[in-house]
């Protein structure tokens, strides 16, 4: 079965990984470019904000 991925729309092989925060989860899968290059960069991110936040 082919996957696209949600974000880039390229065919993927490998499982595919969860696209949250950059797209909803339940909208499907993405793949393991985007997964290292968007999503992990952008839940960094959020994880930093959230931190600042509970500092002030
Ligand atoms: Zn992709």
């Amino acid at each position: 079965m082919k996957k696209v991925c949600y974000i880039c729309g390229t065919e993927f092989k490998e499982f595919g990984n969860n696209p949250y925060p950059i797209k909803d989860k339940d909208s499907g899968r993405c793949c393991d470019w985007c997964n290292t290059h968007l999503v992990v960069p952008l839940r960094q991110k959020i994880a930093e904000n959230t931190r600042e936040t509970e500092e002030k």
